[in-house]
């Protein structure tokens, strides 16, 4: 007989028994507490006579809820959520709206009281959460959950709204190891704002080449000659407002549309390198995300060849913690890409869980040193000793180093003193349009 694994097992579980269990339109079977529709009829009417600021929505769910109907079971799950609604119940005053929407969704309609109320009962349900786990599922499952709070200012706005400005406040909140509140504020609302721009204009700015690469130089510690460059994305709009990609390239990895932007940088690299045959090598930063597609390496063998470019000329950037976190395939596309003549290059290393005995199976030409280590304003003399270790052992491994975020003579002078091969950043030049670094280029003169 075939036994079934436990992840399927529960995977069956959460799909064919889904925990929102709603017979009446009135009370929520499981719970007892308010369904979603009774929740929003009466605390539409409520706010139909409130003042401003007099009430505040606030939502609740249990952390990694999933886990537990894994770990312990469908039922178990059952139980947790009816013992955290009598804690809710319990921690809130009588007249508060609780209901659950569904699964572990608890919404709450809650008057202020005048004093921090809020505060005050986190910190009491927090202790009463982790007594009433702690003596079902054990010490050892410390269970928690997070909160978001919208204060209700402007009583014209749509319930639903409000709702949707708590959830996000609450999915904004810190996931560390505890209770995490989090109350919605302006400036939440201007990243959200800042967040939907760019995911509302990402395609059209590809169409309308609001999209630029620009050129870091790179130079050789031992001969002091430019030997290449990274292509940096840069988001210049059209009304000239600029983008940086620190703020929506996480953004593109969360939407998969990191896939495109790469390899728009990838085309674009190309086409510049087959317009100048002189112009050294070029590295592209390639995601985690992209990475991990089956046919990345036709998809880039197909693009050099298009514009006739020699994989020699490219090298192949990928972040330290995208290796760290799917180790086999990233294994086996990047032995693909060197088998093809691309150099491969481990950016970022350091900076994230170090995988520093992962170096043996995994093949890479070249380590990108993470500028951390070169400190903010001076050299610092553990930073020094770190980088002096990475350089020694990449040298065992025949890895080539570069530093990144270099932006002083002494910077440069001390990692040449501890034999690292090559260096990029602010002391050489910034990134720069294709233009001015061909420019650079033709006038670089070695310091
Ligand atoms: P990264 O790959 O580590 O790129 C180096 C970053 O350090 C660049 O920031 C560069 O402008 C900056 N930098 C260079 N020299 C110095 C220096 O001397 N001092 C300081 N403080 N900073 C220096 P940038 O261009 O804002 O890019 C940020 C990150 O965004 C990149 O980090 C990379 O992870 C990502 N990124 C940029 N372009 C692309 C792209 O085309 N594709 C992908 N997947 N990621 C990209
Ligand atoms: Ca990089
Ligand atoms: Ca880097």
């Amino acid at each position: 007989m075939k036994f079934r694994s436990k992840n399927n097992i529960a995977d069956i579980i959460r799909e064919s028994k889904p925990i929102v269990i709603k017979s009446s339109l009135i009370s929520d079977e499981l719970t007892g507490t308010m369904t979603e529709r009774k929740f929003m009829h009466d605390a539409a009417k409520i706010l139909r006579s409130a003042e401003a600021g007099e009430y505040n929505i606030i939502t609740i769910d249990i952390d990694n809820f999933k886990f537990i109907n894994e770990i312990y079971g469908y039922d178990m799950g059952s139980r947790i959520i009816v013992l955290f609604s009598n804690i809710l119940r319990s921690v809130f005053p009588e007249d508060a709206l609780i209901s659950r929407f569904f699964a572990d969704n608890f919404v709450i309609l809650h008057r202020n009281s005048g004093e921090d109320f809020n505060m005050q009962s986190a910190t009491i349900y927090e202790e009463k959460i982790s007594d009433t786990t702690a003596r079902i599922l054990g010490k050892e499952y410390r269970l928690t959950t997070s909160s978001g709070i919208y204060k209700i200012e402007d009583l014209s706005l749509p319930l639903s709204y409000m709702i949707d400005c708590a959830n996000i406040a609450r999915l904004n909140g810190k996931h560390d190891y505890g209770i995490s509140k989090k109350e919605f504020t302006s400036d939440l609302e201007q990243t959200i704002r800042r967040k939907n721009d760019i995911v509302r204009t990402m395609e059209k700015a590809i169409s309308d080449r609001e999209f630029q690469v620009y050129y870091q130089p790179k130079v050789s510690l031992t001969t002091g000659k430019l030997v290449g460059a990274e292509a940096l994305i840069r988001w210049i709009c059209a009304d000239g407002q600029r983008r940086f990609p620190d703020e929506f390239i996480p953004l593109f990895e969360s939407n998969g549309f990191i896939r495109r932007v790469d390899f728009f940088v990838l085309e674009s690299v190309c086409q510049f390198l087959q317009r100048n045959a002189d112009v050294p090598c070029v590295a592209v930063n390639f995601s985690g995300i992209s990475m991990l597609d089956e046919d990345l390496v036709e998809r880039i063998s197909a693009v050099t060849q298009r514009y006739n470019v020699a994989p020699s000329r490219l090298e192949i950037e990928i972040t330290e913690s995208a290796v760290v976190n799917n180790f086999e395939p990233m294994v086996k596309q990047t032995a693909k890409l060197q088998s093809l003549g691309f150099t491969i290059s481990m950016d970022d290393f350091g900076a994230g869980v170090s995988s520093l005995n992962r170096l043996k199976d995994l093949s890479i030409d070249v380590l990108k040193i993470d500028r951390a280590f070169l400190g903010e304003t001076e050299l610092n003399e553990r930073g020094v000793c770190i980088i002096e270790h990475i350089i020694s052992m990449s040298k065992m491994l025949g890895i080539s180093t570069v530093a990144e975020g270099v932006e002083t003579p002494e910077q440069a002078n001390l990692l040449k003193s501890l034999g690292c091969d090559m260096v990029q950043g602010y002391y050489y030049s910034r990134a720069l349009p294709e233009a001015d670094y061909l420019d650079f280029t033709a006038n670089y003169e070695i310091k």
